[in-house]
């Protein structure tokens, strides 16, 4: 039987291998050289001492033991059948994709169709919006491969671990190109220059397993059968060699197409298919020298070299409302998450090695109905309206380009302008305008005064340096769709499976993968009573 222990150790000692090897084989009272193997079981970083250590929980192997790894779960998939059914998924983001995989699992074909283009060529359209301000509705930082997760932090943790298997879904990102670290880090992530490796390999699988994917396609419409989903209409995106439009038939239609899909939504509500107004949470990206977040949470200036850049977490209560920082990005950047020209919508990413000098993240308080009287009048598109509104309204108060409205933090809580500000990661660049008065009043008083009590709560964190970045909208959907808690499916149209965050049921990159495989469940047993 291995040994289990746990290890305290400095920060060099984590990233030294044969150090690791010497403390674990200290603490099980074997030599270093008595080791056969050594099993990281979790791995997290303890900064809340005065040195910060990481806490390792390992099983050590000793003379005879032999360590079996699991088999791949690749190792399991098998060529779909076509006579069992055939599923289009509409969204190739993480909820589409390892919809797919499961569906694969399960021997039923996946058709995945999504808007936006592959990885590789979804690039250009990011560096269209990064440097000339133009926005592609159909390719930019939420539409195309990989979905919204593909350019992002890549952070992987997440509370809604209860709700699938959480383990599957890492392992089966390993088994496409993530480091195994993921496995057993305590707060992993996987950087915006791996990720879209990661989910280039996903499509192959799909394809090579019998799977379909293609991009570039819209969906416009749905083909209803007796009051069951038959399929969906899509509009090709490019002219090119492919028909206008194009008819889809299937069995059953996974709707996985992300927060930001307002025609999705628009389509639902014309077809006469029910949706709700969903609370959601809108305000601004605060950006900070990293530097500083390590000296406050590290008390290093500058950190060692073993540790990673610093984060926080920070949350209160203003007026019974949440205010809490979102997604933060260490040694990140803050990027233009627009899906449509004419609107402002900013949030994060950050390389693997989270190596800039700048931290963000989002600060942002919860929206609910009570607060959106003057939006009712759009019934279950209050919400979004609000939103899109209060997008408009931080695009308008600039030049027509990319260029966000920016305050330094010390400015904001005054609710006065900035005479200059300071540099920043935000490519498109930033101008002082009043970020206080672009917001609607309800926000803004609630984020200033949680926005102060952050400043109690983490030293510095109020210092001139920091800037806050208009806005911060795209948290969450504004809209829900309803399903059957059993069958998962729309309780008006058979067949049809809201499913990911588009739909109300996830929110981040992992959440949405295990809501991807617990609906192509729940759409197996669904083609299987059919067939
Ligand atoms: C910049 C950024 C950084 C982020 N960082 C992180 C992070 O570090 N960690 C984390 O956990 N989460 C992060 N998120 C959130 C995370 O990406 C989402 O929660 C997750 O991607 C939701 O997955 P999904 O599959 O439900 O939807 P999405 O990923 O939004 O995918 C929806 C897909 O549907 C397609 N689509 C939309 N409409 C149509 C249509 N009409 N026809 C065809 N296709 C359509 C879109 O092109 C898109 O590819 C970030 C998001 C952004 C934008």
């Amino acid at each position: 039987m291995p040994i289990l222990v746990e290890l305290v150790l400095r920060p060099e000692e984590r990233h030294h291998a044969a150090r690791l090897r010497q403390k674990a084989a200290q603490q099980s009272g074997m030599s270093p050289a008595q080791v056969t193997h050594l099993e990281i079981l979790k791995s997290s970083l303890d900064a809340r001492g005065r040195e910060p250590v990481f806490r390792v929980r390992a099983e050590v192997y000793g003379p005879g033991e032999v360590f079996t790894p699991e088999p791949a779960l690749l190792s399991a998939f098998r060529p779909v059948d076509r006579r069992r059914g055939r599923v289009v998924i509409v969204g190739a983001g993480p909820a589409g994709y390892f919809a797919a995989l499961e569906l694969i699992e399960l021997g039923i074909q996946p058709v995945v169709l999504d808007r936006g283009k592959d990885v590789r060529a979804r690039r250009r359209d990011l560096r269209a919006i990064q440097q000339s301000g133009i926005v592609n509705p159909h390719s930019n930082y939420c539409f195309g491969e990989g979905g919204a997760g593909t350019y992002s932090d890549g952070k992987l943790y997440t509370r809604s671990d209860k709700r699938g298997n959480l383990r599957k879904a890492l392992r089966l990102l390993v088994e496409h190109g993530a480091k195994p670290d993921i496995l057993t880090e305590a707060h992993p992530h996987i950087g915006s220059n791996k990720l879209p490796g990661v989910v280039q390999n996903i499509r192959e699988t799909i394809l090579h397993y019998g799977g379909e994917v293609h991009f570039g396609q819209a969906v416009t419409d749905f083909i209803q059968h007796e009051g069951r989903m038959a399929g969906v209409i899509t509009h090709a995106v490019e002219s090119g060699d492919s028909p206008a439009s194009a008819e889809w038939p299937a069995d059953a239609v996974i709707l996985a197409t992300g927060h930001s899909a307002r025609d999705i939504y628009r389509l639902l509500h014309a077809r006469g298919i029910a949706i709700e107004a969903k609370p959601f949470a809108l305000g601004v990206r605060v950006e900070h020298p990293q530097s500083m977040v390590d000296a406050v949470q590290y008390r290093q200036n500058p950190r060692d070299e073993h540790l990673p850049a610093a984060s926080y977490s920070l949350v209160c209560q203003v007026r019974e409302r949440g205010v809490f920082s979102f997604c933060m990005c260490p040694g990140g950047l803050i990027v233009p998450a627009a899906t449509a020209p004419g609107e402002i919508v900013v949030n994060g990413m950050s390389m693997s090695r989270r190596d800039s000098p700048y931290a963000n993240s989002g600060v942002v308080v919860a929206v609910e109905a009570e607060d959106l009287a003057p939006w009712q009048k759009h019934g279950v598109f209050a919400h979004l309206e609000f939103q899109a509104e209060v997008e408009r309204r931080m695009f308008a108060a600039g030049d027509g380009s990319q260029r966000a409205p920016a305050l330094r933090l010390p400015d904001f809580l005054a609710g006065r302008l900035s005479a200059n500000l300071p540099p920043t990661s935000y490519i498109p660049g930033i101008h002082p305008a009043p970020v206080h008065e672009l917001l609607p009043s309800f926000v803004y008083k609630r984020l200033r005064d949680g926005l102060s009590q952050f400043g109690k709560m983490m030293r510095g964190y109020l210092t001139q340096e920091a800037i806050v970045v208009g806005t911060e909208s795209r948290t969450s959907a504004p809209v829900r769709i309803p399903r059957d808690p059993e069958s998962l499916m729309h309780p008006q149209v058979a067949g049809l499976f809201p499913c990911g965050e588009g739909a109300g049921y996830a929110g981040g990159i992992l959440s949405a993968a295990m809501e991807g495989q617990r609906v192509a469940r729940a759409v197996g047993n669904f083609v299987e009573l059919r067939m």
